[in-house]
């Protein structure tokens, strides 16, 4: 077994600790990743502190990692040792159903296995994610993470950006279009970046005053206070096309309302609560309230290289993984620009077993 060492939550809403553990053996098909940085998604503090839902513990989250190759297996051929490479939020899934061999391994009959929180399909063994030093994980399961990319700056394109790039296309957001945004945080500053490279005007909505000039910089169009209905009112039947990445109850029918006829709102965004959807808002006008969760990882691939080449990353602050409980409740406050990635590329080790 590979030994490995994080920073584990070991029940609902408790601190991180130090906690060690054992991967799977590599297997022919296996690399062994000695990881270097992993970004926090607020997925993973729900994850730590949604009491309602009936969550596996001891967790350790963690699914925007980027790391460097040690150990390559018999039969690996998509990677060498020494190679930078990625792993987002699943690892595995059955591989045989039709959205399996269609790429869409995110929405596999039998679920996608998870990076934590579920189990290993090879061992039985609980998955534990990249709070940690290593991962094991099958080489078409994990990522190519393009040379022109901040290694750093480009972990929380492995969750935050495929959750937005893939809505972004499936929609085909591009020139001519008005999209909004709600919601600048981790997922809403790439939104508005790769929307605004795919060539859409972008309009972001946000709760914070002190956003505004951030949101400019990213390539936004316009800001709105989502707090000032009389800003909102003023975009009235106007957007193509909005993505809500609001990570907390909020109103959806306001910006159903942004919408014009036939257009779409996608929800990326998990509330803890129920959100409350007024019929009318989307009968009239026969407007699309829809749903998305990441993406395949061709699709994860593809996105990966669009941030490449248009030079897409993250907006980080870094910090030791022994920082993690820090993170956890300045996000928890939103106070965050607009990343944590935590750093592990000093420890000298490379994840090393
Ligand atoms: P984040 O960095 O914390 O950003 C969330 C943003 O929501 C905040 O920056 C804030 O933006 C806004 N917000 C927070 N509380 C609010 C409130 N009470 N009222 C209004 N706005 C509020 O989180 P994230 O990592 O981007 O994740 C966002 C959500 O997407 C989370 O719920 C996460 O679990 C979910 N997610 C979904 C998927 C998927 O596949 N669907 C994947 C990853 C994450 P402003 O300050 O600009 O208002
Ligand atoms: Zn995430």
């Amino acid at each position: 077994m590979v030994r490995s060492t994080g920073y584990a939550a070991h029940s609902s809403g408790a601190l991180l600790e130090p906690f060690s553990f054992e991967r799977r053996d590599p297997g022919d098909h296996d690399i062994v990743v000695g990881i270097l940085y992993c970004g926090i998604c607020h997925s993973d503090l729900h994850y730590v502190e949604d009491h309602k839902r009936n969550r596996r513990f001891p967790v350790i989250p963690g699914h925007e990692i980027v790391g460097v190759v040690n150990v390559v297996g018999s039969s690996v051929s998509k990677f060498r040792i020494g190679e930078v490479v990625a792993i987002g939020c699943m690892i595995d899934s059955c591989r045989v159903c039709n959205k399996c061999l269609g790429g869409r391994e995110n929405m596999c009959v039998e679920r996608p296995t998870l990076t934590y929180g579920g189990f290993d399909r090879l061992s039985g063994r609980p998955n534990f994610g990249g709070y940690s030093n290593n991962y094991v994980i099958d080489e078409n399961y994990a990522i190519r993470v393009p040379e022109s990319l901040d290694k750093a700056c480009a972990a929380p394109l492995l969750c935050a950006g495929i959750t937005v790039y893939s809505p972004l296309r499936r929609w085909k957001v591009g020139p001519g279009q008005r999209i909004g945004v709600v919601g600048l945080g981790g997922l809403g500053h790439i939104a508005v970046k790769m929307a605004r490279a795919m060539g859409a005007e972008v309009a972001v909505f946000t709760s914070s005053l002190g956003k505004r000039d951030d949101a400019l910089a990213f390539g936004a169009h316009q800001v709105v206070m989502s707090t000032d209905s009389a800003q909102r009112a003023s975009l009235k039947g106007s957007l193509n096309f909005i993505l809500d990445t609001v990570s907390a109850p909020h109103d959806l029918n306001t910006y159903l309302d942004l919408l014009q006829p036939e257009a779409t709102m996608c929800l990326l965004g998990v509330s803890p609560e129920p959100l409350s959807l007024s019929p009318m808002s989307i009968i009239l006008g026969h407007k699309a309230l829809v749903g998305s969760n990441i993406g395949g990882i061709a699709e994860t691939q593809e996105m990966l290289d669009f941030c490449g080449r248009h030079l897409i990353t993250a907006e980080i602050e870094r910090l030791p993984l022994e920082q993690v409980n820090v993170a956890y409740e300045r996000l928890r406050r939103n106070d965050v620009r607009y990343r944590f990635v935590i750093d592990m590329s000093k420890t000298g080790t490379n994840g090393a077993f």
